[in-house]
């Protein structure tokens, strides 16, 4: 008959215990009795729904393991100590522990209790519950054997314990290579409920907004082809990867019963997620440009970390791979905000974006590795920090990324205007004098609607050019053009035809009218006073009209006008010339 003095191999039906050693059970009996009346035993209805850390006797396992009868032993002789922590917490590379926990059915009838150990990462849970010398139910769980009972995601492990009326005692011993912490419940059937309806719904929320956050930047990348979209949604991926891993989703859905893999898979994703990080933070910020030290700085940590991590996987110590992961993501998160400070430090907008965003991750990543390494106190809340912190580190990203996209496009609507305007002018080239023309011509064909067009140039110009000097030259082209940009409609167009040359499309207007325009600019355009004082300046134009008739083509058109102007020149200067009126002057 196996004997409850040996450490549990395997889950096995509890039983009576053996009869041989009834000596030791009597005096355990008896000190059972005599520590029952010492300390008190909390009712069930007195317990808490929050985690029950102050409720616990704490034995770490120094030496030797301890089989139930000798943690039970230790127990009644007062070496349990108690904590006033709600979750006890024990860090990287602590021994096991023993848990205690005394609790009275004061019903007379058994209760159905759950026990929640609320942390997937565990490798070894050994759960005893006693009541006298009776071992009423026993448990084996834990991430680190594929035999073992596996954890619920998001929920840990959870015990079906039943509770027979009077005093019941519940010994768990747990072991693992992870931070030890031991967030313990002991719900009833409707807090069970409300419990895993909160941590549903957290993970859906969580999972959702980071789904919806790889989503939109894998479109981007597909869409734009930049690599910095790429880039942020495998760190992405991977911090949800890690996420999955270290609340037990992976453990369940990803990689069921590969215990091996699972004892590695945390620590290999943070710093997968880590290094994925900086490969971003570099390639967002531009850093090899703009930092080059940064730039092989942060290439030097990403190779140096991966080689000791791997190292730590070949020596097979999980716990090494465990602080050097913990200890890397506060570095990372730390190096974040340094990038973001030198950039901004380089007078570049997107540092500013980046640094509230990587304040964010560091605020979270830091918050749970301290929660559950040591530092802060352990809490629901503190647990979930990372993940939220990178839910809001996304959307400033995302937001980052929107603002450049913005400057793009302004730089880019700004290379274009310039492309179309002249510059001396700021009236239309020729070019894009023809591509605002075209929907003109064909609304005026359609519509059957007069439209005309206006050559202008300018008197001798050369004249000007060469008694006042180029400069004055510019001038008096710029002040004309003022006039003629002045003159026009919103549904004209004027435009710099080249030289001192200019011409006009104007919408709805025929001959006449547009050579009233002309006659009204050559009076303005004869009376400005440009000259340098002293020397009044004679400044003068000619006018081309053309009216649309059987013209086949807008160039046609401007030919027509054109060679009005030419008969304008011939004429004298000075004046207007078109088929459908008498020449003025
Ligand atoms: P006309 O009355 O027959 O039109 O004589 P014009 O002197 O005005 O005509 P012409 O075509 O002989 O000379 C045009 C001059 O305009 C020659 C060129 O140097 C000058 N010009 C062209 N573009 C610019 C410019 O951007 N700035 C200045 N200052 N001068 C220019
Ligand atoms: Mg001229
Ligand atoms: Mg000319």
């Amino acid at each position: 008959m196996p004997s409850l003095f040996r450490p549990l191999p395997r889950v096995r039906p509890a039983g009576f215990l053996p009869e041989r050693r009834w000596w030791i059970w009597l005096a355990l009996l008896w000190l059972a009795l005599a520590s029952t009346s010492r300390a008190e035993v909390p009712a069930l209805s007195a317990l808490p729904e929050q985690a029950l850390g102050r409720h616990l006797g704490i034995l770490p396992e120094m030496k030797q393991p301890l089989t139930l009868a000798e943690a039970v032993a230790q127990q009644q002789q007062g070496q349990f100590r108690s904590t006033e922590q709600v979750v006890p917490k024990f860090g990287i590379g602590s021994p096991p522990i023993w848990l205690h926990l005394a609790v009275s059915n004061d019903s007379d009838q058994a209760v159905r209790r759950q026990l929640q150990l609320e942390i997937s990462w565990l490798d070894r849970i050994e759960v005893y519950h006693t009541q006298g010398t009776k071992v009423v139910g026993q448990w084996l769980a834990g991430d680190g054997d594929a035999s073992f009972q596996h954890p619920l995601p998001g929920l840990g492990y959870v015990f079906d314990v039943q509770l027979p009326p009077g005093r019941n005692d519940i010994y768990l011993r747990v072991a693992t290579t992870d931070p030890l912490v031991a967030p313990l419940r002991l719900l009833d059937a409707a807090q069970a409920a409300t419990l895993k309806q909160q941590h549903d719904y957290g993970y859906g929320l969580l999972y959702g907004f980071l789904l919806a956050l790889i989503a939109y930047n894998a479109m981007l990348f597909i869409g734009l082809r930049e690599r910095g979209y790429l880039d942020y949604t495998l760190y992405l991926g991977s911090f949800v990867i890690l996420h999955l891993a270290y609340s037990g989703h992976a453990y369940a859905w990803l990689w069921p019963g590969q215990a091996v893999f699972q004892q590695y898979a945390i620590p290999l994703m943070m710093v997968t997620f880590s290094c994925l990080g900086l490969r971003f933070a570099s390639g967002f910020l531009n850093l090899r440009q703009h930092a080059p030290l940064a730039h092989r700085l942060v290439y030097w940590l990403i190779v140096s970390i991966l080689g000791l991590v791997f190292g730590a996987v070949l020596l097979r110590s999980p716990q090494a791979a465990v602080t050097i992961a913990f200890l890397f993501v506060l570095i990372f998160s730390v190096t974040m905000v340094w990038l973001g400070i030198i950039t901004i430090r380089h007078g570049r907008i997107a540092g500013r974006y980046f640094i509230a965003a990587a304040l964010t991750t560091l605020l979270g990543s830091t918050t749970t590795a301290l929660a559950v390494w040591q530092g802060l106190p352990y809490s629901t809340l503190a647990f979930h920090a990372a993940g939220w912190g990178v839910v809001f580190e996304g959307i400033l990203l995302a937001l980052a990324l929107a603002y450049r996209m913005r400057q793009h496009q302004n730089a880019r609507l700004q290379a274009e205007q310039l492309a179309r305007t002249d510059p001396l002018t700021s009236l239309l080239n020729r070019r894009a004098f023809f591509e605002h023309a075209g929907p003109l011509w064909s609304a005026a064909l359609r519509n059957q609607r007069p439209l005309s067009v206006i050559m202008a140039d300018i008197d001798h110009f050369k004249s000007i050019n060469d008694n006042h000097g180029h400069a004055t030259g510019d001038k008096v082209l710029a002040a004309v053009s003022r006039r003629l940009a002045e003159a026009c409609r919103n549904s004209d167009i004027a435009a710099r035809w080249g030289g001192e040359e200019f011409v006009m499309l104007l919408q709805d207007t025929d001959a006449r009218q547009a050579a009233q325009l002309a006659e009204r600019l050559r009076a303005e355009i004869e009376g400005l006073k440009l000259g340098p004082t002293g020397y009044p300046m004679k400044l003068s134009a000619s006018f081309g009209i053309a009216q649309l008739g059987e013209h086949e083509s807008l160039d046609q058109l401007i030919r027509e006008a054109d060679q009005w102007l030419y008969q304008a020149k011939q004429n004298g200067r000075n004046r207007v010339a078109g088929a459908l009126q008498t020449e003025s002057a």
